[in-house]
């Protein structure tokens, strides 16, 4: 098997789950409870914590831990209601949730970057309490200016919330310098376990929880996931240590794909700014061919990548991401990603390419 698709999921690292085994054996107290037997377990979530903090450049504080990036994501966009906007190229999670609340759409333009102009139109007009703009797109691998989105907000006294889900582990991230009040993170993006996300809250942002309790500094209800905190904390440094070398074998991989593409099929053209990337990331059109129809007939052949369609109502719908970047239906429905990773092999690309060449004669 080949597997292009690590935008959707990675795998856990051996190191990740040799961290996580003993807290399904060893060490399955309750992180609650007052006695001995416990204190290692609540040592590992906050070991966890530090990690996670570090990561991100944030205090172990301000890092709690939910069941996934989504409920992370959902809970700042409930706490606000009707009163967010948020970039049209959000996650579905995002996405979804700003349709439902009511909220406002800010557009990107061709390239899928975020319209600033409009973004501070629309924060003088509509006079929004939150900003949610995804860090790095997950389907185009496109990257938001950030900086300019934090001063935005900041100089007009709306909160920032920022889906940093694809852009941890590839792109350095560093809360304080840029000035994010709410962030999400999701382990299984970054080689570690599956089920387990983490919302920064910038201390002395509002907040209110989706599901109460006393665990997770009453901010997350119910009793915590302990193997998978310690995995997320465990990818987490990793990510952190290995950030430059992991983006640099991604690039050199994912450039590689990218020439052979642009060399061997006519007409083909980029989804997303070339530049302002994930360096893992490509998401191209070929004319004339259904991106869902490549995506299984690669499948057949033991390589999986994505299209960007959504499965809605038992019916294929294009991705709304490169709708709202002006692309057509049709366009749309031509969209395929490749996801690399560290990795990823020159052989594995080599071989994507062949089976590309003969799939595409064929057709
Ligand atoms: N946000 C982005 C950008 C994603 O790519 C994903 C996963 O596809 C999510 C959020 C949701 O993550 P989770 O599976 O942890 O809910």
């Amino acid at each position: 098997m080949i597997y292009l698709d690590y935008n959707a999921t990675t795998p856990i690292l051996p190191t990740v789950l040799e961290e996580m085994l003993p807290y399904f054996t060893e060490h399955w107290g309750n992180a609650s409870s007052p006695y001995s037997f416990s204190n290692p377990v609540a040592k590992a979530i906050s070991t966890s914590r530090e990690k996670v903090a570090n990561l991100i450049g944030a205090q172990p504080k301000e890092i709690f831990f939910t069941s996934s990036a989504t409920e992370s994501n959902q809970t700042i966009l409930n706490m606000y209601g009707p009163s967010v906007i948020a970039s049209s190229t959000e996650h579905s999670s995002t996405h979804e949730m700003i349709q439902k609340l009511g909220g406002g759409h800010i557009p990107v333009n061709t390239q899928g970057i975020i319209d600033l102009t409009s973004l501070a139109e629309q924060i003088a007009s509509k006079r929004p309490k939150l900003v949610s703009v995804i860090w790095a797109n997950n389907e185009t691998g496109v990257i938001s200016p950030v900086t300019d989105v934090a001063d935005i907000c900041a100089n007009n006294g709306v909160f920032f919330h920022t889906d940093a889900v694809q852009a941890a582990g590839k792109v350095a991230i560093d809360v304080k310098k840029i000035g994010v009040d709410y962030l999400t993170l999701s382990a299984h993006k970054i080689f570690g376990p599956k089920g387990i996300g983490v919302l920064y809250v910038k201390e002395g942002a509002p907040f209110e929880s989706l599901i109460m309790g006393p665990q997770e500094l009453k901010r997350r209800g119910g009793t915590e996931s302990v193997p998978l905190i310690v995995g997320f904390g465990k990818a987490a440094e990793l990510a952190h240590n290995d950030l430059a070398i992991r983006s640099c074998k991604s690039k050199s991989m994912r450039d590689k794909l990218e020439e052979a593409i642009f060399d061997c099929i006519d007409g083909v053209y980029l989804n997303g700014n070339k530049d302002d990337r994930l360096p893992n990331t490509l998401n191209v059109g070929i004319p004339d061919v259904d991106s869902d129809m490549l995506v299984q007939l690669l499948s057949s052949q033991g390589i999986m990548v994505s299209s960007g369609s959504a499965c809605k109502s038992q019916a294929i719908t294009p991705s709304h991401v490169l709708l709202a970047m002006g692309r057509s239906h049709k366009e749309a429905n031509e969209g395929i990603r490749f996801s690399v990773s560290h990795l990823t092999t020159e052989n594995e690309i080599n071989t994507l390419i062949s089976s590309l060449k003969l799939i595409l004669q064929s057709l």
